[in-house]
């Protein structure tokens, strides 16, 4: 049984209260970091840990901690970044609403650590229950004197506030996020400066998002030397992936970074298969936003290794034939998914989310969004696959934020991989309208 360290509580009866999640030693993270380390301590166990950002990025959360501007008289802030709306991804929200108390303890270490006296959890505006979940958290927490004015004696404040999102997926990119939180239009800012030296109100403020701020308890209660013995390489500790798709038992699953692609896709303790019994077509392994592989691919590295659940292994091959484990959305799709139609959908998706401020991002993904909707409806010409890839290429790399290019790689991925279903698509439109899909390859 792989180890659990998020959810290793998830069945516990009323683990969503206070007192079980005390009494199942919930808040002795905080109890240790106020009473027995300084900030600097908790900075270094999570430096040590190894742990990466769960948020897609994957940056180093102990270096981005060590990173926060500390300018005298000068207020720090640490917001969690809830913002979840990634295609496919729906760890955060799980993590809410089964175990709040995972997040506000965390949330206590990680502002102690930073010396926050001020922290906000934004949650995406349409997730309400959660948000009152949270705060019934807070209050609950608060009650018991582990928020507040001078928390456990130490003399050490703390205050979290729940924020409801603006209602944009943008805002979960870190800048548009603090704008949002201002009280302005969700857009990211350019950078730098960065958020570390500038960033809620122009003070300096660290973004992580909701899974590892929650396992920053863990850390300092076991050391950081432990959670990095979890895990391959540099891919330290667990993750939590959302699956979903043309499999068995979709869910929020715990894995220790590491295992093998295809244990998790066909083992009864994770996704159970395939449904209906049919053949893997392809995996979009890190939400929405990262390359679409072939089950060839995403099974077996080009060298012929196992494929591993893990930061490196995934990107193995590099965008010729390899992908990212971004947030951990792992969206599988079978024998019959139409990968046209898939793709469209993602640019759809883009281009209603994208901000506007740059062109490339703006128009790019309308452009996409509309050749593929011809090309998936049977009006597509052989020429508007060479332009679709022309305008994704136009779009990488040349904007402001990560949307331009979370919107370029599928389309590019599902190109580079799948061209032959895109000429079918051109070549039989009839057969492409009737929803006859995917046909070319098998
Ligand atoms: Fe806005 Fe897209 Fe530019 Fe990001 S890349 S700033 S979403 S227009």
């Amino acid at each position: 049984m792989a180890q659990k360290i998020l959810l290793k509580d998830i069945d516990v009866p009323g683990i969503e209260t206070f007192d079980v999640f005390r009494k199942q030693g919930g808040y002795s993270a905080v109890e240790k970091v106020l009473k027995t380390m300084s900030p600097e301590d908790v900075v270094e166990e999570v430096k040590k840990s190894g742990l990466r950002g769960r948020g897609g990025a994957g940056f180093p959360t102990g270096m981005k901690w060590s990173f926060l501007a500390k300018p005298e008289g000068v207020p720090r802030y640490l917001v969690c970044n809830a913002d979840e709306s990634e295609p496919g991804t729906f760890k955060d929200r799980y993590l809410m609403t089964k175990l709040p108390h995972v997040l506000i303890e965390g949330m206590i270490v990680a502002s102690y650590a930073l010396g926050a006296n001020t922290s906000y959890i934004y949650v995406r505006g349409e997730m309400m229950p959660q948000i009152r979940i949270l705060e019934k958290a807070i209050a609950e927490a608060k009650a018991a004197g582990f928020l507040g004015e001078n928390i456990l004696g130490s003399g050490y404040d703390l205050e979290i506030y729940v924020q409801p999102g603006g209602g944009a997926y943008i805002c979960g990119e870190e800048t548009a996020l603090l704008e949002s939180l201002e009280g302005k239009r969700g857009n990211p800012r350019i950078k730098p400066p960065f958020p570390a030296i500038a960033g809620l109100y122009g003070c300096p403020t660290v973004v992580n998002n909701v899974e590892s701020i929650a396992a920053t308890s863990w850390i300092v209660l076991n050391g950081g030397d432990e959670y990095a013995k979890i895990g391959i390489g540099r891919s330290t500790g667990t993750k939590l992936i959302s699956a979903s798709g043309n499999i068995n038992k979709p869910g929020v699953y715990e894995i220790e970074l590491g295992l093998p692609v295809e244990e998790f896709i066909y083992s009864d303790e994770y996704c159970g298969g395939i449904a209906n019994g049919k053949r893997l077509k392809a995996v979009v392994a890190g939400g929405s936003s990262v390359p679409i592989l072939p089950a060839n691919l995403i099974l077996r590295t080009v060298n012929g290794e196992p494929r591993l659940m893990s930061y490196e292994s995934l990107a193995d091959g590099g965008f010729a034939s390899g992908t990212m484990l971004g947030s951990g959305g792992f969206i599988v799709m079978d024998e019959d998914a139409c990968i046209v139609r898939n793709t469209w959908n993602f640019s759809r998706f883009y281009h209603h989310e994208s901000c506007g401020q740059c062109s490339p991002c703006r128009e790019g993904t309308g452009w996409m969004e509309k050749i593929l909707h011809r090309i998936e409806y049977g009006h597509g010409k052989m020429s508007d696959i060479d332009l679709l890839w022309d305008v994704q290429r136009k779009i990488e790399g040349n904007t402001i934020c990560p949307l331009g290019d979370a919107a370029a790689w599928p389309v590019a991925s599902a190109i580079r991989h799948f061209r032959d279903e895109f000429e079918w698509h051109v070549n039989e439109p009839k057969a492409a309208m009737e929803g006859n899909y995917g046909l070319a390859h098998y």
